[in-house]
């Protein structure tokens, strides 16, 4: 990227977001680092667009080991440590913001930790940005005064249901999900427990700004079918509340790249 320098200082760590994984959507930060950095630590979560036009040289994916499992968030730790104390200048890239869902605060701790210089990018999330580019406000002045966001995919060490799903149906507002494709069905059905209306609206954001984004809508009735029926899978937010039927009534004129021709309406081809 042209324009003004950004020096990528040596010994330091850079926790970046890149947005959602549009391109266009990196900060001007986030971008110039890029071009500046030594090393790039990157998984598969900021998108195609965004980690096939690092050059190969300049990266390491840390996402999944030889054999298919994660990298242990400890390796990932102690590689930022070392390759800073080499002298390099390093960008440590996740999907979204760092610092949501991103244990982006655990790198931060443990930089700190180890006397490792550091400086957090902050970015466009994507619990916020795929449900903007599918036309979903996650507020909204007559739909939604407050909006949740939550993990759909809760850490197997911690104890059973940290989240409290009927407090936040109780809130009347949004509750976007992250990581909550796989276990769809139980947190619709502690909705409904905590009495959700079964028609309140749903939508599923798939790739949100990736080639071949994709949107599914239902109810929290219908939802798990619809799914199932989309063959929706990771990367995808699901958002919950009267908001996600606003999109009804913009989605005709709703401009954008990523994914109109693919758009899976329930009931629709693909
Ligand atoms: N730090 C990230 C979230 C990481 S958790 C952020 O701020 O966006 C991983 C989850 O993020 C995925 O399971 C999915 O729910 C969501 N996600 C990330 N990128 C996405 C995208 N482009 N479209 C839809 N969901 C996405």
């Amino acid at each position: 990227m042209s324009g003004p320098e950004i020096e990528a200082e040596p010994g330091t760590v850079y926790l970046v977001g890149s947005g959602p994984g549009d391109p266009d959507l990196l900060t001007v930060k986030a971008a110039r680092l890029l071009e500046a950095a030594d090393v790039v630590l990157h998984d598969k979560l900021p998108g195609p667009k965004i980690i096939d036009r690092l050059p190969e040289a300049r990266r390491e994916d840390v996402g999944k080991r030889a054999g298919g499992e994660r990298t242990p968030q400890s390796e990932i730790n102690e590689r930022l440590v070392e390759l800073a104390r080499e002298g390099k200048s390093v960008v440590r890239l996740k999907g979204g913001d760092s610092f949501v869902f991103g244990r982006g605060g655990e790198e931060a701790e443990y930089l700190a930790a180890h006397d490792v210089p550091f400086e957090v990018v902050p970015a466009v999330t994507s619990a916020i940005a795929a449900p903007a580019v599918a036309g979903i406000p996650v507020t909204h002045r007559d739909h939604a005064s407050s909006v949740s966001f939550v993990t759909g995919h809760e850490d197997p060490t911690k104890p059973e249901s940290t989240v409290d799903w009927e407090a936040l149906a109780a809130t009347g507002g949004t509750i976007v999900v992250l990581m909550g494709v796989g276990r769809l069905p139980d947190y619709t059905d502690a909705l409904l427990d905590a009495d959700m209306a079964p028609e309140t609206p749903v939508a599923l954001v798939e790739r949100g700004t990736w080639p071949g984004q994709r949107v599914a809508t239902g109810t929290l009735e219908t939802i798990v079918d619809v799914r199932d029926a989309e063959d929706i899978s990771p990367p995808a937010v699901t958002v919950i509340g009267d908001v996600a039927g606003t999109r009804e009534s913009v989605v005709d004129f709703l401009q954008n790249e990523y994914g109109a021709a693919a758009d899976a309406e329930p009931g629709a081809e693909e």
